[in-house]
């Protein structure tokens, strides 16, 4: 029994811990140094495939064997850097899985027997390319990932854990690498997220390779050497900034005293000592602290809150530490956060927890309702992104909708799938895309393509594209393959903002162009299959307004384009009329209430042309 445990994993950018659940409640798994938290780091001693160190080990070979030890993996998770040693391209999965191998290893050690199944916790914020590059680095290390949790969840799963009380908590995680924000409704073992926003590229890291640039500065201003050259060297200095800031902490003043660093003239060696102090630090620090308040504004938006509703604010993440960080929270927020969490370890005991919940080790009714980041969608004619999924929906959940073709006889649709919160498909991150092939040649609109997206539980998105007529399906799990540059998500965040009148300008033209070249096509196969019951004044003042309506068509001005729409379907419908009236006396003529044939078709055309969701963009004809 005890073997079918699911053991919970927090893989840190800085440091990873395990924990299991054991009578009842979680336990932090101590490695085989001894520790509580192990190092995220991987020193490759004998070539990619040879002896590896994890850990405190690796770590104390960043400054030995700077070119082999690889820290801070996670910030590439999902993306295509690679890792050279000796020949070979190791990816951030592979290495990470390292990381996740030890704690295996620690765990099997110390619960001894075998550990196989796993929850691993990302940072809410993390895309789809991200969690499906953990989810693989756990499957490379040998386990069976059971869940994928975001690691605020996590939190809150651990804080409210034994707590009965209805609240709204906001979950501050501010690690190494990443910052998140979410908040959850708490109440009876339901833990709800309602939103929750982020930066996947800010951290404490951020801030010690700020101190090593001001370290570096005095060091060129003293000797006129600067140390970015010199990877062992300022690996040392990253070293000894991440060491003040984190005695800054608790003192008013660090010292930092790194001798012979680096050779002079005549190879004399040159030592750097110098003090920071507190007022120095937060001077130092304040551009990426700045940094935390959006993304909270946001969130508290997001969740149609007032900071007043917020009941209590949890921290999560080494960073936390700071007390600048902590008088951010309470400026944000109108409270002092809560003292009672270890930030290092509730992330892992919420990870553990979800284990228990998934493998019936508690003996408590929990239900855990996450929410997917960003908005996901597809590109549809015009150049249009159409949302499938809007951010902070719950997950699991899945959308269906119908496209069609935008030409006659179109042989194949492309799906391009996007993720970001912009109106127009090229300002968002393309997370895949594919072709549905083979489709039977058909007037344009006819064809009916279903489009599925699906998140599962750990937020990795399936989509599918189906022909109805011919049950053709094709579909794709979007793999780590695209990859975000550096501090992407929030830049597109924040251009969608600041872009947002703009892009409803484009986003009009663009369906005004839409409609009207549909409108066109209908009332022109309309008009050709009705000839005989339009009266003749009806069709030349809509053949006139067809004609306008064409010019305007190839023209770019939208105006033109919206009058042209407006005049050719009032004239539309006056033939619609006359149609309408002609079928009516033909029907009371013959007296027998049967339609004829061919106006269903037209009908159901006719109902689709004003369809807010214009057809997937797809290969024009020929
Ligand atoms: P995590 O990703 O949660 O493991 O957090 C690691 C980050 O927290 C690293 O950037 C550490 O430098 C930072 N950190 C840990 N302890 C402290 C501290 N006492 N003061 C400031 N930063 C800290």
């Amino acid at each position: 029994m005890s073997e079918g445990k699911i053991v919970g994993i927090d893989l840190g950018t800085t440091n990873s811990v395990i924990a299991v659940v054991s009578g009842g409640v979680p336990e932090i798994i101590h490695n085989s140094e001894g520790g509580r938290t192990t190092p995220s780091v991987v020193s490759y001693v004998a070539g990619a495939d040879g002896e590896v160190l994890v850990g405190e080990p690796a770590r104390r070979a960043m400054v030995t064997n700077p070119e082999k030890t690889f820290a801070h993996v996670k910030r590439e998770m999902g993306t295509d850097w690679r890792a050279h040693v000796e020949g070979r391209d190791l990816t951030p999965q592979e290495i990470a899985a390292r990381i996740l191998m030890k704690l295996k290893r620690d765990a099997e050690e110390y619960l001894g027997h075998p550990v196989s199944r796993a929850v691993i916790t990302v940072p809410a914020y993390f895309n789809d390319a991200q969690r499906t590059a953990t989810k693989e680095a756990g499957e490379i290390a040998g386990f069976s990932v059971e869940r994928i949790v975001n690691e605020p969840t996590a939190a809150a799963l651990s804080y409210g854990f034994e707590k009965s009380e209805e609240e709204t908590i906001a979950v501050f995680d501010f690690g190494g690498g990443t910052f998140d924000i979410t908040i959850l409704e708490v109440s009876e073992g339901l833990f709800e997220v309602v939103s929750t926003n982020g930066d996947t590229h800010l951290g404490g890291k951020d801030i010690d390779d700020l101190v090593a640039d001001w370290l570096n500065d005095s060091f060129v201003r003293d000797h006129n050497v600067d140390l970015r050259e010199d990877k062992a060297a300022w690996a040392r200095i990253l070293e000894a900034s991440e060491k003040a800031k984190m005695e800054l902490s608790t003192t008013n003043k660090a010292d930092i005293a790194l001798p012979y660093l680096a050779q002079g003239e005549d190879n004399k060696p040159l030592h750097l000592q110098k003090s920071l102090n507190k007022a120095q630090f937060e001077k130092i620090a304040d551009s990426v602290l700045d940094r935390l308040v959006v993304p909270c504004k946001e969130a508290i938006k997001d969740a149609n809150l007032d900071k007043k509703d917020i009941d209590k604010v949890i921290l999560v993440g080494g960073s936390t530490r700071i007390p600048r960080v902590r008088e951010i929270v309470e400026r944000l927020f109108g409270q002092a956060p809560q003292k009672t969490v270890n930030p290092d370890e509730v992330v892992a005991e919420g990870a553990a927890i979800q284990g228990g919940i998934l493998s019936n080790d508690l003996d408590r009714d929990i239900v855990l309702v996450d929410v997917t980041p960003l908005t996901l969608g597809i590109e549809t004619m015009g150049g249009i992104r159409t949302v499938m999924i809007k951010r902070n929906s719950s997950i699991p959940t899945e959308h269906t909708e119908m496209f069609s073709t935008a030409a006659n006889n179109q042989p194949q649709v492309d799906v391009h799938v996007l993720q970001g919160e912009r109106d127009m498909a090229v300002d968002n991150t393309t997370l895949g895309k594919f072709s549905l092939m083979g489709i039977p040649p058909a007037p344009r609109g006819m064809p009916q393509i279903e489009v599925s997206f699906k998140i599962d539980a750990n937020g990795i998105l399936n989509v599918s594209a189906a022909d109805k007529k011919t049950g053709k399906k094709q579909e794709i799990k979007i793999t780590a393959t695209t990859s975000l540059s550096k501090e992407e998500v929030e830049k597109k965040k924040a251009e969608a903002e600041a872009h947002a009148e703009e892009d409803k300008k484009r986003r009009e033209s663009a369906e005004t162009h839409n409609n009207l070249d549909s409108t066109i096509y209908q009332v022109e196969k309309v008009l050709s299959e009705n000839e005989e019951k339009v009266p003749e004044d009806a069709k030349s003042a809509v053949n006139d307004a067809l004609a306008k309506a064409k010019e305007a068509l190839e023209g770019d001005d939208p105006k033109e384009k919206k009058k042209a729409l407006e005049n050719l379907t009032e004239e539309s419908m006056k033939i619609g009329q006359a149609i309408y009236e002609a079928e009516a006396s033909e029907s009371a003529e013959a007296d027998d209430g049967s339609v004829p044939e061919g106006d269903e078709i037209i009908e159901g055309e006719d109902t689709e042309v004003p369809d807010p969701d214009p057809p997937v963009k797809g290969d024009e004809e020929g």
